[in-house]
């Protein structure tokens, strides 16, 4: 649906991510088109993990150069823009404050709303505006979040998620401890294609909840063992993803949802998108893929929610736009579905 603001002319969102690595900007409008989408992704030195303060200090850098990117690719000017999006949680707490920063300023500077999104939200509605899934039991894949939900009563409902770390994390882990390169989950998939032989593994479903951290333990004995890494990619591939799958279809089987949607940075692997529209095939559902541009965090996610949010009244004050660390997907009311 095109939704107009009163004079006619189609809404207009600036939406701000800064989560994690990535720091985004994007313009979105109420016709579902992304105007402009503006990323730049924090690299830490190889072989350590993400730096709060030096991922923070980072997108402090970038985020000017991208506003005067965004205004330049964008040709209509910032006065067109109607309210300003940004990402309030969950994530890492300075990388957090530096995007609402920058919100802040942007919706007192040009006098427009302040809207804030939950991240893994923006995940869930890019997905659903590229495939056009309506009604899908969501299977959520990335650093932050491994998370099976269905939508009810105004909130999303999670069937099944990860009680330590998440699959994203799991495969970075991995690929850091075996001096791959960061982020993992792309070369991990490259070398698991060159896997030939399956090795035992610990696969741990409990009721509809996965366990990795086993799993991401044994894996690397397995490789300190001396079995090729090929090998160790394909098992760790294999065994990650049919926990997961598992308890996707038993929460497919429960919901009866007739479209089963894949999101978030792990959402690219072929390999999970295969077994994934495996279960769907079985159970009569469609299965959907968010499209690769839009797999992992970006400005796009939170300026398309923030269209949905504006048309739906969300707004939040400046004096009161706090940012939530560990704020949880079922935590929030969805006034738009
Ligand atoms: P969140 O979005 O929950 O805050 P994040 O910011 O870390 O977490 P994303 O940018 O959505 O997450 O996804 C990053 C993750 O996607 C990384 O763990 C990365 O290894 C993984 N990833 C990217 N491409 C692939 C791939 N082809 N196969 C598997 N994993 C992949």
């Amino acid at each position: 649906m095109i939704h107009r603001s009163a004079s006619g002319k189609a809404l207009v969102c600036l939406g701000i991510e800064s989560t994690a690595h990535t720091a985004g900007m994007a313009v979105a409008s109420s016709k579902g088109e992304i105007l402009t989408n503006v990323n730049a992704v924090y690299k830490a030195p190889m072989g350590q993990g993400i730096h709060p303060r030096e991922a923070a200090q980072h997108h402090c850098d970038v985020l000017p150069t991208m506003l005067r990117r965004v205004i330049y690719k964008l040709d209509i000017g910032l006065d067109a823009v109607d309210c300003i999006s940004f990402s309030s949680g969950p994530g890492l707490g300075p990388v957090l404050r530096t995007g609402a920063t920058f919100a802040r300023a942007l919706a007192l500077w040009l006098e427009k709303p302040l809207i804030p999104i939950h991240h893994a939200i923006g995940h869930i509605e890019i997905a659903s505006l590229m495939t056009g899934a309506e009604d899908p039991l969501v299977l959520l894949v990335s650093g932050g979040h491994t998370s099976i939900a269905a939508f009810g009563d105004g909130f999303w409902r999670v069937y099944g998620e990860t009680e330590d770390i998440t699959l994203g994390n799991l495969l970075d882990v991995f690929a850091r401890e075996a001096g791959l390169s960061f982020p993992g989950g792309a070369v991990i998939e490259d070398l698991a294609k060159k896997g030939r032989n399956y090795i035992e593994l610990p696969y741990v479903v409990k009721g509809n909840d996965v366990s990795y951290s086993g799993l991401l333990t044994a894996a690397l004995k397995r490789l300190k063992d001396g079995n090729g890494i090929e090998d160790v990619c394909f098992s760790l591939q294999e065994v990650a993803f049919s926990m997961l799958t598992e308890a996707t279809e038993r929460a497919l089987a429960h919901t009866e949802r007739k479209e089963v949607l894949l999101t978030g940075g792990v959402a690219a692997n072929a390999r999970l998108q295969n077994m994934i529209n495996s279960i769907a095939q079985d159970h009569g559902a469609e299965a959907y893929v968010v499209p690769k541009e839009y797999s992992g965090d970006s400005g796009a996610q939170i300026a398309w929610t923030g269209i949905l949010a504006f048309q739906s009244g969300v707004r939040v004050d400046v004096e009161r736009s706090f940012v939530k660390p560990k704020w949880r997907l079922d935590e929030v009311r969805i006034p738009w579905r």
